[in-house]
């Protein structure tokens, strides 16, 4: 059994699921097995078009022509953006250029 999980209290991993519980065998202590999946979701990470992450401040250039959605602008392929800010939703990535402030997709994104 050397697959099975390290206690979040004592660190051994003497430990067994148990209904909807994690249960360690050595002190005791009991936690959710929904809990610890949950944790996982919550630390998404934001990755660019090589699966490289991404975080605030990064700089990053644009891989291919985006246009801006309700407007007439096209951001080209090439354009550097300095200082990215990752916000949660469908476009994760919050850019500061000459035109404004734009919404991107990081797929269309590569760190630099
Ligand atoms: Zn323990």
């Amino acid at each position: 059994m050397s697959s099975a999980l390290a206690c979040p209290q004592c660190t051994l991993t003497n430990t067994y699921p148990d209904a909807s519980n994690y249960v360690c065998a050595d002190c005791g202590f009991e936690w959710p097995i929904a809990a610890m999946a949950s944790d996982e979701d919550a630390a998404e990470v934001v990755r660019d078009a090589n699966g490289t992450a991404l975080a605030d401040g990064d700089s990053v250039v644009l891989i291919k022509d985006l246009k801006v959605k309700g407007s007439s602008i096209t951001l080209k392929m090439g354009t550097k953006v300095k200082s990215i800010r990752l916000v949660g939703g469908d476009h994760e990535v919050d850019c500061r250029m000459d035109g404004g402030s734009f919404m991107l997709k990081a797929q269309y994104l590569k760190k630099v």
